[in-house]
């Protein structure tokens, strides 16, 4: 029995519902407001490389089962590279590895007192070896961490992490979202052969293999009940009637396109919380991290990231990760941020925001000059980065959403784990599995299905 369906965004989370869907018989539908597949994980590919680069910095854990699992499915496990790159932190004016391959050695490096690292230390392990995160997200980070490592740690070693990632949010972070982070580290970091867009493309050409459409340059404005119980999805000035619709865009978006969910359902959306990403790519002549650090973390004093030492969080030389041969010889840097949607980072032109940026990057190097730059590229997302609260699973809304045949499925959702396109890959395959349980459902109550 097919049933129609529509699936807005082809994301990971997307691309991924659409899979499972399109092999379950379904006719599917795929509606991308954007020019490719990928969505936040997209790459792009200068005239000089063989291989694309993601828009923002983009690596997958060793324990991200869900995505390797999905590349294995699709006969490509033999394209996965899993290296283990150094990631750093700045502190006090140099860099201190911390995934050196002796972690202890690493931690004793640290310019804090012995009793600072022993905590940080015995709280690292203590948090990689317990598994029952529920009670964790009764409190903030900064409460737990602050108890159990000290004052000392936590304010030198955590906050300005936090303050980075959530800005203003940073003490109302939960701990469990905290613990997921540590939990799931894993010092390979991996990547696709081609990079992460051409593991998208081969997943959305699998998907059209299947009979699934895929509407590029396509935004839907609109989705609403019809009278017959099915829903109608606007697009331009057609409108398109379908059995499902799973949306994965924002919450932000849903609450735009589709009025008619009633109010309890709408205050969930509206009450969750965000931050956005912007990005200075450079493809430089020289390298930048000469000690070959990979990712390089960057202390935020405070939440005001305009009045912050250093303008952005994350400085990723990409090329200190994969071979420079496959970018033509370029050296990748990005500088990376979060900031709130309404932040100046947005409204800069392009060549104000990478001034910005780039007018630091001799504090890293201090050889760097501006003419080592080839060539820049600025990439902004104001949805990239939820901020779990105390207590937010209880705020969650369902994938299932109350309007009959209409689901959500987005980032805000993936919890405790940090969002990612492996958190995407699980939530995309379990909508995609409530889709199909909800039509059993109808079948067995005995309502009409199309035959294909
Ligand atoms: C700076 C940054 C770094 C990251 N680093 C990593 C990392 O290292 N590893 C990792 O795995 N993940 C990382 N992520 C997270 C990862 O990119 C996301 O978790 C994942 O891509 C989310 O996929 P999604 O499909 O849920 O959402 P999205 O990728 O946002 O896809 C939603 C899609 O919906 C489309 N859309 C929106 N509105 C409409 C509409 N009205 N009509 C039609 N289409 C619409 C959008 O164009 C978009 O393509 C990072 C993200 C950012 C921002």
């Amino acid at each position: 029995m097919t049933k129609r369906v529509a699936v807005i965004g082809a994301g990971a989370t997307g691309l991924a519902t659409a899979y499972d869907l399109a092999q379950s018989g379904h006719s599917v539908q795929i509606y991308e407001a954007g020019a490719e597949v990928g969505g936040l994980a997209a790459g792009f590919r200068d005239e000089a490389w063989d291989w694309t680069l993601e828009k923002f910095y983009h690596h997958w854990f060793a324990s991200d089962d869900a995505v390797l699992g999905l590349i294995d499915e699709l006969g490509a496990s033999d394209k996965v590279l899993l290296p283990r790159p150094v990631t750093s932190l700045w502190l006090n004016g140099r860099i201190y590895p911390m995934d050196s391959p002796n972690i202890v050695t690493a931690n004793l490096r640290l310019p804090v007192s012995l009793i600072a690292k022993i905590r940080y230390g015995l709280v690292g392990l203590y948090l990689k070896l317990f598994n029952n995160w529920k009670p964790l997200e009764r409190t903030t980070a900064q409460a737990w961490l602050r108890r159990t490592m000290g004052r000392e740690a936590y304010e030198r070693l955590w906050r300005s992490l936090l303050i980075g990632k959530f800005g203003e949010y940073y003490d109302q972070v939960n701990m469990a979202w905290f613990w997921a982070r540590v939990y799931k580290r894993t010092t390979r970091l991996g990547t696709f052969e081609g990079g992460f867009q051409a593991f998208l493309e081969l997943l959305a050409g699998r998907l059209r293999d299947q009979g699934a459409e895929i509407h590029l340059n396509t935004r839907v404005t609109r989705i609403e009940p019809t009278t017959d119980g099915r829903l109608a999805v606007l697009v331009g000035t057609g409108r398109e009637v379908f059995d499902a619709v799973i949306n994965t865009s924002s919450p932000h978006i849903m609450r735009r396109l589709a009025p008619d969910l009633p109010a309890d359902y709408a205050d969930r959306l509206d009450n969750l919380k965000s931050m956005g990403a912007v990005v200075v790519v450079l493809a430089l002549k020289h390298q930048l991290l000469t000690d070959g650090t990979y990712w390089l973390s960057l202390p935020a004093d405070q939440p005001d990231k305009s009045r912050a030492k250093f303008p952005f969080l994350a400085l990723v030389e990409h090329t200190n990760y994969m071979d420079r041969a496959h970018y033509g010889g370029d050296h990748l840097v990005y500088c990376g941020d979060y900031v709130p949607p309404d932040h100046d980072y947005f409204a800069l032109s392009e060549d104000e925001l990478a001034e910005r940026f780039i007018s630091a990057l001799s504090i890293f190097n201090p050889a760097f000059s501006r003419d080592w730059i080839r060539k820049r590229w600025v990439f902004r997302a104001p949805y990239a980065q939820p901020v779990p609260c105390v207590n937010h699973s209880d705020a969650l809304p369902d994938l299932r959403t109350p309007l009959r045949g209409l689901y959500f499925a987005s980032m805000s959702q993936v919890y405790p784990w940090d969002r990612g396109t492996n958190y995407a890959v699980e939530m995309g395959r379990q909508v995609a599995g409530l889709v199909t349980d909800d039509f059993g459902h109808q079948a067995q109550s005995g309502e009409p299905t199309e035959k294909r």
